[in-house]
């Protein structure tokens, strides 16, 4: 689908990437509001897409959300120009066919993405092209929450303590984007043709889910997160990693409802912060001594692992829910990895990929921290003798096993596996290996 140039007016784009909605986009209300007409666009990113295996949901659940945005702009005669290649080389084009003001979009922080917004900007700039980007999917960024001596924190419970007096001290003011606004300032144009996935080169499904916001749910959710078997948690980690929902609409709902999950979203900037003040945790344990524990990193038991067979049936049930649908149920992740680390001596960096391949909601920063939460390498994370007994998890969060029975049709069979090892002796060996850390 192609806009025309239209009489060689001057405009700004608006350019989503993890910010798919129209509602409180800050960027968005922005170039709506500064005088010239606006373009959005979305980019499908060569350099990403190359990296995925080809079932990736995720290519689907991001063309779904484009395809309900399409249809939304339409009604105010517009809509999002989708691009394909590398964003500099998308740019290089947009500015041979229009005569841009300035791009605007918002803060994206992955080590990944900065080094991208680095290179547009720069060509943007040569050409006297403004690139403005904004704090958008967090309520605090960068060095906003800094302890008292100026140092990013690296525990959570202080850091939550001062996220929170900081919020007190300022109001979340949600922008109001009007259907009006839309149409007065949006480059009036028609979409052509859908992308599917498959026009991508992905396999096509049906992985549209909207944002539901139950508010019994979030009011109760102190009560039955821990408990996979209920659908008590609020899904909402997929939207927020594409944006699909509002940060401040989520956090002045939690402030008024319930301080347990306002927590969440906080552990969710927590790691957020970690990644931004530590990049290398991307690559290396947080805490240096960890990266000196000889892993067994056997392919069998990790294959085992992988493919829900291990004969720990709360530690198959979870991951086979995650083969099956990109999610799995929070507790059940905790099990797992730690399952894999403390257990199978596997090295974190194994699940943490297993995990960024299958997780629809899969986030560097929330991924990495609770990874090396699990492996006891991360700031403020589990201490290194803490490890998860599958069985007693089981019993205690599933003691009915309907989670366990809802993934594992043959659990209780002679079909379903044998347990592939003994806990106590991997208990012990675990304890072995991780002596490298003790003290440290
Ligand atoms: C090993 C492991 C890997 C994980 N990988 C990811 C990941 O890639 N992406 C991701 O979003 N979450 C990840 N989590 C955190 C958590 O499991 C999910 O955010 C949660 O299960 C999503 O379900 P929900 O939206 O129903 O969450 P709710 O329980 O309703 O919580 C609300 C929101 O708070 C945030 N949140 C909740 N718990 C955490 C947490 N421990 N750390 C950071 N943010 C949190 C999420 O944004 C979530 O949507 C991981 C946890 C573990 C133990």
């Amino acid at each position: 689908m192609e806009v025309e140039e239209q009489n060689n007016t001057e405009i700004v784009i608006h350019w989503f990437r993890r910010d798919l909605r129209l509602e409180d986009n800050t960027s968005l209300y922005k170039a709506l509001e500064s005088g010239f007409k606006v373009l959005p666009v979305f980019i499908f990113d060569t350099a990403i897409l190359s990296s995925l295996e080809k079932d990736d949901r995720r290519i689907g659940f991001i063309c779904g959300v484009i395809e309900q945005l399409q249809s939304r702009l339409a009604e105010s005669g517009s809509a999002i120009e989708l691009l394909i290649g590398k964003p500099l080389e998308v740019f290089e084009q947009l500015a041979s066919r229009f005569r841009i003001h300035a791009v605007f979009t918002n803060h994206d922080y992955e080590p990944y993405a900065l080094e991208r917004d680095a290179v547009v900007s720069e060509y943007l700039n040569k050409l006297g092209i403004g690139f403005q980007s904004f704090k958008d999917q967090v309520i605090f960024e960068k060095s906003e929450i800094l302890n008292n001596s100026g140092n990013p924190y690296t525990v959570f419970t202080p850091y939550s303590n001062k996220w929170k007096q900081a919020l007190n001290m300022q109001s979340v003011v949600s922008k109001t984007i009007s259907k009006e606004k839309l149409s007065a300032a949006l480059l009036q144009f028609k979409k052509t043709k859908a992308v599917m996935a498959s026009d991508l080169g992905f396999e096509n499904c049906n992985e549209l889910q909207l944002p539901v916001i139950d508010e019994k749910k979030i009011a109760e959710y102190h009560h039955t997160r821990d408990l996979p078997a209920l659908d008590a948690t609020t899904r909402l980690s997929v939207h927020l990693r594409f944006g699909t929902v509002s940060i401040r609409s989520l956090v002045s709902m939690a402030r008024r409802l319930n301080e347990v999950w306002l927590n969440e979203l906080i552990w969710r900037e927590f790691f957020m912060q970690i990644l931004w003040h530590f990049p290398n945790v991307q690559h290396n344990a947080f805490k240096p001594a960890y990266d000196r524990i000889n892993w067994l990193n056997q392919e069998a038991d990790f294959r085992k692992w992988c493919e829900g067979e291990t004969g720990f049936p709360i530690v198959d049930a979870g991951m086979r829910e995650l083969r099956e649908t990109g999610f799995m149920h929070n507790r059940v992740r905790m099990i797992t990895a730690s399952f894999l680390v403390k257990h199978l001596l596997i090295d974190w960096r194994w699940g943490e990929a297993w995990f960024a391949r299958h997780l629809l909601d899969f986030e560097l920063s929330s991924n990495n921290g609770n990874w090396q939460w699990a492996s006891g390498s991360g700031c403020d994370a589990a201490p290194y003798f803490r490890i998860f007994n599958p069985v007693s998890q089981a019993e205690k969060f599933d003691p009915k096993a309907e989670y366990i029975r809802r993934w594992i049709p043959e659990f209780g069979s002679s079909k379903y596996c044998k347990p592939m090892i003994e806990l106590s002796m991997s208990r012990d060996r675990c304890l072995k290996a991780y002596a490298v850390v003790r003290n440290k």
